[in-house]
Formats: C-alpha cells, sequence, structure tokens
C-alpha cells in the first residue's frame, strides 16, 4: 500500500418512482454527466454536495483523490436498461483497482426495468471489478431501500441523517474518514441490516421533531456508544415498488457483530412500538384553501405531497389550481408545462396567455386547467442553488414564464424542478413573502426553500404517485405482511 492512500469516487444518484409515469433514460441524465477527474473536480469542488464532501475530506486527510464516474438526474420513473447498464458500467470502469480504498455516492432507490435492486447490482459490479480486499463506502439518501446484497458487497454504508437533507456533505466527510481508518487498518466494519416491517410515507420522515426525530435520537446515542463506527437511519421509498422497500436500519460495529445485532434490534423495536405515530394527516384541498385563508398573515404553504418532484412526480399536478383560482387572497404555483411555457413565450411578456396548463403526464395528478393571465415574467430557468440544501447545486427549469391569473401567480417551467432552493422563485423575480399560499409539490423539502418565511403549513390530499395515502399504491414486488398495508402484520 503506497504511503499516501489513493481513494476512488463514483456514482449515480436516482431515486426511481415506479409508479411515476414514463422511463427514465440517458436523456434524463445528460444534465449531470461527468466522465473523468477534470469534469468531476470543475464541478463539484467548493459546493455542498456527497461530491464535495468527497473532495474536501480527501484533501483535510491528506488523501489522494481519483475521481471516477459521476451522474444524476431529478427523480422520476424506472430507469431503461439501456440507461443502467451504461451507468453501471460507466462506474465499476471507472474506479482504479489499485486504488487504496472507493467511495461510491448513491440514492438506494433506483429501479431499472430488469433490476430492482439497481445500486446493489452497481457496488456488486464495482466488487467484482477491484476484489475483496479494497475497501467500499458507500453513501446513500434516507429515502434508500438497501438490500442485504448491497450490505455485504460493501464495506461501509452512510446514509443522511436528515430530512430535508441538508448533511448530505458531511455524511460523505464522514464516510471519507471510516474509508480512511478502514484502509490504515485501524477498524474492522462488521454490519446489520434489519428491516422494520413498516412502510413510510415520506412526510412521516421529519427528522428535527416528531416521531422520527426520536427514532435518530436513539440512533445518535447508539452511534456515540464505544465500538460502533455508524447507524444509518434508513426511512425508505415508499414509491419504489420492490421487495425491500420500507424503514429500516444499517449498523456498523467495529468487529463486534453482536453489538450491531443488538442496537438494530433495539432500534427495530422502537420504530415499532410507534408505528401509528409515523401516519400523515391529510386536509382536502378545498378546506386546505379554506383554512389558510382564514390565516391572519400568509406565507401558508399548501404541501402537495402527492406530486412531490423530489419524488418523481411529473410536477404538472393540477388539482390545487381550480381551487386557487377562486380564492381571495393571492398565491403561487410552479406547475410543469413545456407546452403552456412556449405559448407564454410566443405571446411575449405584457401579452396574454390563454390556455389550458398542466395535467398533460397521466390522469392521477389532475386535468389541464382553462386559464387567462398576463405573461410578466420569461427566463432561461438555470439557477444556483443558494440555500442550505446542495449550496452550489445547478437547476434547470428550462424555458420559464410567469404568468397572472387572476390571483394566481403561475411560473410555468419546462423541466421538472424541485423545489429545494429559494432560489427555486427568487430566480423569477418573485419574493415568497409577497403571497398568501404557496402550493409546493413536495413532501418536506420544500423547507430549504419557504421554511423560513412560512406561517404554516397545510399537508393536501391529492392523488398522485408520491400521494401519503399508502394504501392507494398497486404494490406487487414488495415483501409483506407490512406495517400499515398489512394491519396483523408484526415486526420482522
Ligand atoms: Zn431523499
Amino acid at each position: 500500500m503506497s504511503l499516501t492512500y489513493r481513494i476512488a469516487v463514483a456514482g449515480c444518484v436516482h431515486e426511481t418512482n415506479t409508479f411515476a409515469p414514463g422511463l427514465t433514460d440517458l436523456t434524463h441524465f445528460a444534465n449531470d454527466w461527468f466522465e473523468g477527474e477534470e469534469a468531476f473536480l470543475a464541478r463539484y469542488t467548493g459546493t455542498r454536495t456527497s461530491m464535495g464532501g468527497v473532495i474536501d475530506a480527501c484533501r483535510e486527510r491528506g488523501l489522494s483523490l481519483s475521481p471516477g464516474f459521476y451522474t444524476q438526474a431529478v427523480p422520476s420513473g424506472m430507469v431503461t436498461d439501456e440507461a443502467f447498464e451504461t451507468i453501471a458500467n460507466a462506474i465499476a470502469g471507472s474506479i482504479d483497482p489499485s486504488a487504496d480504498g472507493a467511495v461510491i455516492i448513491l440514492h438506494g432507490a433506483m429501479v431499472s426495468v430488469s433490476e430492482p435492486d439497481a445500486e446493489g447490482a452497481i457496488v456488486r459490479r464495482v466488487r467484482e471489478r477491484v476484489g475483496r480486499e479494497l475497501p467500499i463506502a458507500v453513501t446513500l439518501d434516507l429515502h434508500a431501500n438497501p438490500t442485504q446484497a448491497m450490505v455485504d458487497d460493501a464495506d461501509l454504508i452512510v446514509g443522511y441523517d436528515t430530512y430535508p437533507h441538508v448533511d448530505v456533505y458531511e455524511r460523505a466527510v464522514e464516510a471519507v474518514g471510516l474509508l480512511h481508518r478502514l484502509a490504515a487498518g485501524e477498524v474492522k466494519p462488521v454490519r446489520v441490516l434489519r428491516h422494520t416491517g413498516l412502510l413510510v410515507a415520506p412526510q412521516g420522515m421529519l427528522t428535527d421533531a416528531g416521531p422520527f426525530k426520536r427514532v435518530m435520537d436513539l440512533a445518535f446515542d447508539w452511534e456515540r456508544q464505544p465500538g460502533i463506527l455508524n447507524v444509518t437511519v434508513i426511512g425508505g421509498f415508499p414509491y419504489s415498488d420492490v421487495p425491500d422497500a420500507g424503514m429500516c436500519f444499517i449498523v456498523t460495529a467495529d468487529g463486534d457483530a453482536a453489538l450491531a445485532e443488538r442496537c438494530a434490534h433495539e432500534l427495530t423495536s422502537f420504530a415499532w412500538s410507534i408505528r401509528d405515530e409515523f401516519a400523515v394527516r391529510l386536509v382536502t384541498p378545498a378546506d386546505a384553501v379554506a383554512l389558510a385563508e382564514r390565516q391572519p398573515a400568509g406565507p401558508v404553504v399548501l404541501v402537495e405531497g402527492s406530486d412531490n418532484v423530489g419524488g418523481g412526480s411529473p410536477a404538472d399536478g393540477t388539482h390545487m389550481l381550480p381551487h386557487l383560482l377562486r380564492a381571495s387572497k393571492p398565491s403561487l404555483l410552479v406547475l410543469r408545462d413545456a407546452e403552456a411555457a412556449r405559448l407564454a413565450a410566443e405571446a411575449g411578456i405584457g401579452g396574454v396567455l390563454r390556455a389550458s396548463v398542466g395535467g398533460k403526464s397521466d390522469g392521477w395528478h389532475g386535468e389541464p386547467v382553462p386559464i387567462e393571465g398576463r405573461v410578466r415574467l420569461l427566463f432561461d430557468g438555470d439557477y444556483t442553488h443558494i440555500g442550505r440544501y446542495m449550496t452550489g447545486a445547478r437547476a434547470r427549469m428550462g424555458l420559464t414564464a410567469v404568468v397572472q391569473a387572476g390571483p394566481v401567480t403561475i411560473v410555468l417551467t419546462s423541466g421538472r424542478v424541485a423545489p429545494w432552493d429559494p432560489g427555486h422563485v427568487l430566480s423569477v423575480g418573485l419574493q415568497p413573502t409577497d403571497f398568501h399560499m404557496i402550493v409546493v409539490k413536495s413532501a418536506l423539502a420544500w423547507k430549504t426553500a419557504f421554511g423560513d418565511v412560512a406561517k404554516l403549513a397545510i399537508d393536501v390530499d391529492t392523488p398522485g404517485c408520491c400521494g401519503a395515502n399508502l394504501h392507494l399504491f398497486p404494490y406487487r414486488q414488495l415483501k409483506r405482511p407490512i406495517y400499515p398495508l398489512d394491519p396483523g402484520g408484526s415486526m420482522r
């Protein structure tokens, strides 16, 4: 082993909603596709992303970094076999087998048409290329559905501790630290994966309050104990219909498998004991708007989790729009409709747009809604994250038009961009505090964009492929029984 350790890094982040309309092919990954050291460093140095964390941690520790292939796409439907094969081979092929360790940056809920455990398969391919001896650390999103195969093939797994995910950078730094200790022979990681038998909607996974925070606190208590290297709490991603979807724990101990088992068992038992508390309370759109209008001061955030862009939904759901058009107070809605954005551009600034907007992906997320409004602004749609989440990351909304339709300010985007950053509306010249109601197509991650200004948040009950009522989803692959789908089920 060389005097200066060399760490390889590669990865792919995609959260696959198997219920979302359409397939995800290579074109969806084209905006973030980086092959080789130069491209990787140029894009991610100085950003608060997983990649930025790996870069900084290696510099800090005097490790030499060998960046390979990295790509990501906005969450969406099932990944095509062609895209999966291309990406998996690019990742495995870009890891130098003569490195002293490898970090693989993954989401953990990617699914391809033929491979339900797409990322387990990626780790397997890397393992096959580098051999059993080379230490591999994997970083995962909190909304992952990890499998035993992945846990067996990796040496270290480090998941995010926060939702909204404001610690992706810190967890990558942690992963590099553990990998360094492993490469130096200081630790002997043993891992235990234990599933709770619970399926939880993302709204039940807030980490700074409520039942999920209690689970996190217990995990942190264990993580501070001698002999425990990492406790990863996985909330799971219920919108991937795969056998292992749901809430689980990955505990990594230093050589002591029994200790890891004890920790995993205690966490699983605790989560099971408070299982009813993860349920999400929803309000009908009409009641939500009426409740919002009664508030003396806004903005009231109307949380439309069923069309959560960050969960793979189409971003063109229209269930809220008719209620907003009838309301007396000003509201803001960001809606994907490339055709309507183009028509607005043709009408020009100050022109009138008459069109039916949104609801064009499928029937589930609503029908197109006719509007008439004045075009106030046209924009190429590029902005950079300025908030706490992935600061420095780029967002691309594509051709974007701001249209005023009665009390509703509609931001028509061509692309699907999640409301994760204040730049989501600041970039089109709008101030969130000017609106009494803001619809967010998000479950919880909107808090890093609007959490500081929101006076109240209401979870609205609209249909869609990220709905919080999990009983409505036609699961076929998911292991049963699982709570709350099978109320008679038991802890796994
Ligand atoms: Zn997530």
